[in-house]
């Protein structure tokens, strides 16, 4: 026997797209309800435009069916005011009106409604239109996860899950503007594996790679990871980011970091591989507003400080503030 269109999927419990109903008319509302719970729909439903937005503010509805004539809001004012939203995902929105002319029809459209059914209506063919619906949500999502992934590839350093140059160069720009506008701390820490070409030479390249991945997994496990980021700087070279951090709190970290990597042991088979790493560090109390400071020259001082870390003999902290910039100082 054919499935009525108008009955539930059967197995589909929660429905994942639950339906806003705008109705004045309390007959048709209670009709629409009954109809959509019996074809599975989560259904909220409000008695006019006004209470309906109120309802779509507190809670994200990807679907919205709503009737035209209502007091307080309409159905085309309530569809202008979800359009004119930024909402998680795209929204569904179907007009369901007496008002059955051409003009009608296009005005309803034209106010954002993806759909118009005029009263009374079938039953089945208002569930098989809300059907068109899911699939254009369903398309939409698929496209936003893809964006998403696409997205964190290019920012994402492949062996190492760290960023990369291109979101350092993005996000670095943000965070020193943060940093001037609300005086907050800001510092960062390059390191560089010491000795990581013998490491390639002695036991391959593919063991490299593989302690590049401990390794920065090591720092990544390492700091907040809400606050603070990390990029991979270069081949074996990375650079931490700790806004709401100054240059003493951010050298005690690299203190701590350069502990934890030379005491951590590597195991790639049966071989044990140690490694170090140098640190340098640098980084403003508060960073004066009028301060013209670009990116790189702060990268520079870290790496000012990285170079005589390595001077020193290796495994060793080296960090101050911007010579520069003074009142940056504590
Ligand atoms: P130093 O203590 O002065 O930093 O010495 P180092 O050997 O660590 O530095 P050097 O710059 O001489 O060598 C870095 C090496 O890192 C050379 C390069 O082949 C290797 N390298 C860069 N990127 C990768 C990578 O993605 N995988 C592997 N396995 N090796 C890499
Ligand atoms: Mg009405
Ligand atoms: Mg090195
Ligand atoms: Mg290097």
């Amino acid at each position: 026997m054919e499935k009525n269109p108008s009955e539930p999927d059967r197995g589909d419990k929660t429905h994942p797209y639950p339906i806003l109903v705008a109705e004045d008319d309390l007959v048709t509302r209670k009709l629409l309800e009954k109809i959509l719970t019996k074809a599975g729909y989560e259904v909220v439903s409000a008695e006019n435009g006004g209470k309906a937005l109120a309802l779509f503010e507190s809670r994200f509805f990807p679907m919205v069916l709503t009737d035209w004539i209502m007091p307080e809001m309409n159905g085309p004012e309530l569809c202008r005011a979800i359009r004119k939203r930024v909402t998680p995902g795209y929204v569904f929105i179907v007009l369901l009106s007496v008002k059955d002319s051409k003009y009608d029809t296009i005005a309803g459209l034209e106010s954002g409604a993806d759909d118009y059914l005029t009263k009374p209506f079938n039953h089945c063919e208002l569930i098989a239109r809300l059907k068109t619906g899911i699939r254009i949500l369903e398309l939409e999502g698929s496209l936003r996860k893809a964006n998403e992934e696409i997205r964190t590839l290019s920012i994402t350093d492949p062996l190492t899950g760290c960023y990369n140059r291109t979101y350092l160069n993005e996000r670095m720009l943000m965070e020193l503007n943060r940093a001037k506008r609300y005086r907050h701390p800001l510092s960062m820490i390059l390191c560089d594996i010491d000795h990581f070409k013998k490491i390639n030479d002695t036991y391959g390249h593919q063991a490299g790679d593989h302690v590049l991945k401990e390794f920065a997994g090591l720092l990544l496990r390492s700091i907040r990871n809400t606050v603070d980021w990390i990029v991979r700087y270069g081949g074996e070279e990375f650079l931490i980011i700790l806004p709401e951090s100054d240059w003493i709190g951010a050298s005690n970290l690299a203190e701590r970091l350069r502990r934890i990597v030379s005491e951590k042991v590597i195991h790639i088979e049966k071989t044990e591989i140690r490694l170090t790493a140098s640190f340098g560090v640098t980084g403003f109390h508060s960073i004066p507003r009028d301060a013209e400071i670009p990116m790189d020259a702060i990268i520079n001082q870290a790496d000012r400080h990285l170079y005589l870390a390595k001077q020193c003999g290796r495994n060793i902290v080296k960090s101050g503030a911007p010579e520069e910039w003074a009142d940056s100082k504590r």
